[in-house]
């Protein structure tokens, strides 16, 4: 079974996937593979860098967030670097999900689950969701950035209410770090069990 796993910016999508890898998922990490798409000397880095001269740095790698400054607030931005960074996504991810073990259980960590359509191929779809002043007060925490720049990427992404309508399980971040692990585990035994019933109906 093919899981998506979702969440905005600082809602602990990380750590929920940490859990499903913990209990044997085959977890694949879009951040990872975007970040890869935009290493120094990829195609990708090139066409950004042709546009944006001042998002490369002079040792030829990413300056990420130079690249935030450009986009966020810019819709044909990001258009233009989504359409660069998420069909590599897409056939990488692809390719990882071949080398699974038969009857693995895939977690797919997207950020832009809905957004980019990618739930529309998975079995299930998990959203992880917290209040908006803890998200911020732990990204200000994490990154250093000010309210304003978490704000302007929260505004790029789905609200929170409508990935509600469209997650088939919810898991609500809104207590301890102890507290998300057990919520998580408690969808995750959910979705295991599925996928095995799966593998023995076949
Ligand atoms: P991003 O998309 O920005 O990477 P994310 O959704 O993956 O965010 P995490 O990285 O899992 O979110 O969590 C953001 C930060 O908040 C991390 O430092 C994480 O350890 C911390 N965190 C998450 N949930 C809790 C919690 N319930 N209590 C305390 N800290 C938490």
């Amino acid at each position: 079974m093919r899981i998506g796993l979702t969440g905005g910016i600082g809602s602990g999508k990380t750590e929920a996937g940490k859990v499903f890898a913990g209990l044997g998922a085959f977890l694949i990490d879009s951040d990872v593979l975007a970040r890869e798409a935009l290493g120094s000397g990829m195609p990708g880095l090139r066409a950004i860098g042709a546009r944006w001269p001042q998002v490369v740095g002079a040792d030829g790698t990413l300056d990420r967030e130079a690249l935030a400054a450009v986009i966020f607030g810019d819709k044909e931005a990001r258009l233009f670097v989504n359409g660069i960074v998420h069909p590599y996504v897409r056939e990488r991810s692809a390719g990882i999900e071949a080398t699974a073990p038969a009857g693995a259980l895939i977690v797919h960590d997207v950020p832009l689950l809905f957004e980019a359509g990618f739930f529309r191929h998975c079995d299930a779809n998990v959203l992880v969701v917290a209040p908006r002043e803890q998200r911020i007060a732990r990204l200000m925490a994490r990154n250093a950035w000010t309210r304003e720049e978490i704000e302007a990427r929260m505004a790029a992404q789905i609200d929170p209410e409508r990935a509600r309508e469209l997650a088939d399980f919810v898991i609500e971040n809104d207590g301890t770090l102890d507290d998300l692990r057990a919520r998580t585990k408690a969808v995750a035994e959910i979705l295991f069990r599925r996928n095995s019933m799966n593998d023995s109906g076949e």
